[in-house]
């Protein structure tokens, strides 16, 4: 009371911070507030403990009235809790940390490497080479994979049995320099998981619970409940796709009958997960747990989880803008960058807003996560500690001049040679994998009992799913599998047992030059980072090898550090279509500006699961052709797969396929196949004699029953030209009309951009050089290809296109 300037201040600070903690104290105690303090919060406390020192010094205790004791006490409280809470905040932060981290905290993503100065020679025939190299391992037992006695006894034993299986000249030099893919797992743990063939003898649940992710189901599950948007970052294999979903369906995410949807970026991989959960669960596929792909609908009422490709999910926001029924969406293989799922990303944010009770999962493989955290806002990221062997990385010595070859040549001499372990090849598509797996076998047959048995099993996008199952069956005691597989098996696909990879550093990419319009898929050089995916697969199961047909030196200095996401490489066309239909829901009237005829052609746009052209060419009724367009659209859906040349019956097929040839081009030679596939009565007899494949057969079969249901659904009448073929060619024209090509003198050009194109050889109007034509499709393979044309005439243009046309000429 000596200051009585300044106990008045006090006073009338003392009511207005109280005033103020009776707003905060029960903002603190609110249950659903998270248990650390706001910045917001921290300051009022800071002021708070300020205002007490103030006190505690300006006023002894027994010099104050009750009142104010009470006051004082209660702001003391105050602090307390405070505290406590932002203790509790902290502690929770710092084990939070352990768990999964915001992303503002760096981390180090480099994959701790250990460069050694070793030069290393792949076990070779005949004393000296094989001594140096058994005398480097040895030496180098810091590389330690694990239960070395046997490795060197079995190698002994394998020397002796396989001498002189492969002839010297015919092997390839590799060498290693580093062992730059550290593994995560100590000794003890690698010896037990050497012996992991038994896991194929657990039951589904104790393999469930062996995975990497499974000690993170209630921390997972709690951080889902605690943030609306998650980045889930995991090694491949370690239980992403394929028990997330299922944590979520065991804790109720499915009430009142909402979804879980999960896309891949590939139809196989769709396919094969739901398969696998479908199992685990214990339910039939299709059921509970089902897939949707384009052109294959395997789900029911039911269905509760549904994997699905990148691509039917955008299609799902046309018939769904906010996605309604699924209360969680997973974004999987996001570090895949497709198109397809760079849109959703954009879409996924959007609706977020206005779905507070949606929850979104972007799974990633351990690549480039900061960057979705980053687009979602500063979503935390949830990182599933790996389990990674050492991988032994070799390189060649100089460059294969034939990859394919060097494949096959590598596969043999880690057969011969290596212990026991699966192997996987990388490869860039269909025809070379079945090529390798040919040469491959053919091999073994030549070298007869001389070798235990080699399982070679193939894997891409067009085999038939009992086909695909197959490369996960356990591989029988005393043979090797291997399996040679696209890209698919870099991170969307996990086949146990893999020790050796092969890798001739290739993709195949789809390029597109935004002036010509040309798309390409070429051949191309892999990233370091898909390379790094691909060795990563040989350690998953016990420390590997991985085997680059390139050398040290291209790694380095060739490869690109990332791949390019799609999006800045393909053609945008239909994604802006389809999110300008999109847009339209929310905002009629944009319709107008895409110049294209549009009556109830939107509604068509939107439930046709084709590129978008043909629609327009449906849209062309007054050509009373529909019944052959379907044929015809359907058949190109299964474009490049209809005929069938085998190599020892080119003859045979070539002559097949001239009988099918009739006037006017490639779209009326599907057509003409198509007829008399159907007036065989759909038979397997009629393709096998004729060559062609009847797959693909069945498949544009499904494709145009499911169009013209929608056809049926539009309300537009099927009816056919009845043999006239020029409305069939004027519909297509309609719909393709700017994929035009014109012959002149230097051959064709194309009215676009003046483009020079070829005819492709396989086309029926190869050698007949009509003045104008309609191509498909426009691909660079060795040279700029049109692939399916038609020959029409010029003035059709004007008929189909006056808008487009009208000022070109
Ligand atoms: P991630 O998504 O993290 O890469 P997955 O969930 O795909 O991992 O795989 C987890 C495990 O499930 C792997 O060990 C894999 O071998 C197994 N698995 C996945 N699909 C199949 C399948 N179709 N058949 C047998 N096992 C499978
Ligand atoms: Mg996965």
């Amino acid at each position: 009371r000596t200051d009585k300037k300044g106990y008045e201040e006090a006073q009338k600070r003392l009511k207005m911070a109280e005033e103020d903690h009776k707003k905060i104290l029960p903002e603190l105690r609110k249950e659903s507030r998270r248990n650390y303090l706001s910045k917001r919060e921290a300051e009022k406390l800071e002021d708070l403990e300020a205002e007490i020192a103030d006190e505690e010094y300006l006023f002894s205790t027994d010099a104050l009235t009750e009142r104010e004791r009470k006051e004082l006490e209660y702001k003391r409280n105050l602090r307390d809790l405070a505290k406590d809470y932002k203790k509790a905040g902290a502690k929770e932060k710092e084990e939070r940390k352990n768990r999964y981290y915001m992303p503002e905290e760096k981390r180090s993503k480099d994959i701790p490497q250990r460069e050694m100065e070793l030069e290393l020679e792949m076990p070779m025939e005949g004393g000296g080479e094989q001594g140096r190299w058994e005398e480097e391992r040895l030496k180098t037992a810091s590389l330690s994979f694990g239960a070395k006695k046997e490795r060197e006894k079995g190698l002994k034993a394998e020397r002796e049995k396989y001498q002189l299986i492969l002839e010297e000249d015919e092997m390839i030099n590799f060498v290693s320099s580093a062992v730059i893919m550290k593994g995560t797992q100590d000794e003890k743990q690698e010896q037990a998981a050497l012996s992991q063939a038994e896991v194929q003898k657990q039951s589904i649940q104790e393999v469930r619970r062996s995975l990497p992710v499974f000690p993170y189901r209630e921390d997972l599950l709690l951080a889902i409940q605690q943030h609306q948007i998650l980045v889930i970052e995991g090694e491949t294999g370690s239980g992403k796709t394929t028990q997330i979903p299922q944590f979520l369906m065991e804790s109720g995410y499915n009430d009142g009958g909402m979804k879980i949807g999960c896309t891949q970026p590939r139809r196989v991989a769709a396919m094969s997960v739901a398969a696998r959960v479908a199992q685990e669960v214990g339910v039939k596929l299709g059921n509970e747990v089902g897939y949707s792909i384009r052109f294959e609908d395997c789900t029911s009422e039911r269905t509760v989880l549904k994997y699905m490709t990148d691509g039917m999910l955008l299609r799902e926001f046309l018939t769904e803008p906010d996605l309604a029924s699924y209360s969680v969406v997973i974004i999987d293989e996001a570090h895949e960058r497709t198109l397809h799922t760079d849109i959703l990303f954009g879409l996924i944010k959007d609706i977020a807003r206005f779905r507070p009770d949606l929850k979104v999962l972007v799974a990633s493989a351990t690549l480039d996560t900061e960057r979705f955290s980053c687009f979602f806002d500063d979503a935390p990221v949830f990182r599933i500690p790996g389990r990674r062997f050492p991988v032994d990385i070799f390189y060649t010595k100089a460059p294969e001049a034939d990859y394919l070859e060097a494949c096959v040549v590598s596969v043999l001499q880690i057969h011969v040679t290596q212990p026991p372990g699966d192997c996987l090849v990388f490869l860039t598509g269909q025809e070379e994998i079945e090529t390798c797996c040919e040469l491959l076998q053919e091999r073994c047959r030549r070298l007869g009992s001389k070798i235990s048995e080699l399982l070679v099993l193939p894997i891409y996008a067009n085999l038939p799913s009992d086909m695909q199952a197959k490369i996960f069956s356990p591989t029988p005691p005393g043979s090797r599998k291997v399996v040679v597989a696209t890209n698919i098996a870099e991170t969307s696909l996990t086949i146990d047992g893999i020790i050796y990879v092969i890798d001739p550093g290739f993709c195949k990419q789809k390029s597109y030059n935004a002036r010509t319009g040309m798309e390409s898929l070429i051949v191309t050089p892999c990233s370091r980072a898909s390379a790094n995916q691909r060795a990563g697969r040989a350690g998953r199961v016990a420390a590997g090898k991985c085997f680059r047909l390139y050398t040290a030196w291209a790694f380095k200095h060739e490869m690109e550090e990332s791949t390019v996401p799609e999006i800045q490489r393909t053609n945008l066309g239909n994604v802006v279509l389809l999110l300008k239909i999109w847009q339209s829901w929310y905002s009629p009237g944009i319709n107008d500006h895409l110049g294209i005829h549009y009556s109830y052609c939107s509604v068509t746009l939107l439930i046709f699961p084709l590129s978008l052209p043909f629609p327009l060419s449906l849209n062309y009724i007054e050509y009373k052709c529909s019944e052959e367009v379907l044929t015809i659209a359907a058949m190109l859906s299964v474009n490049n797969s209809i005929f069938y040349r085998p190599k020892d019956k080119v003859v045979h097929a070539d002559n097949a396929r001239q009988n099918f040839v009739v006037p006017g081009g490639d779209h009326m030679v599907l057509l003409n196949v198509y007829t008399q596939w159907l007036e065989s009565g759909y038979s397997t007899q009629w393709c096998y004699e004729n060559f062609i494949q009847f797959r693909s057969m069945k498949r544009a079969r499904d494709v145009r029953e499911q169009l013209e249901g929608l056809m049926d659904r539009i309300e537009v009448e099927v009816c056919s030209s009845g043999g006239d073929i020029v409305p069939i060619r004027k519909a297509v024209t309609a719909g393709y009309f700017y994929h035009t090509a014109r012959l002149s003198k230097g051959g064709y050009k194309t009215v676009k951009h003046q483009q020079t194109v070829y005819v492709h050889p396989n086309s029926s109007l190869f050698e007949e050089q009509p003045r104008w034509l309609i191509y498909h499709e426009l691909v660079f393979t060795t040279k700029e290809f049109m692939r399916q044309v038609i020959e029409i005439d010029s003035s059709w243009l004007l008929e189909v296109a006056p808008h487009y046309y009208k000022n070109k000429e």
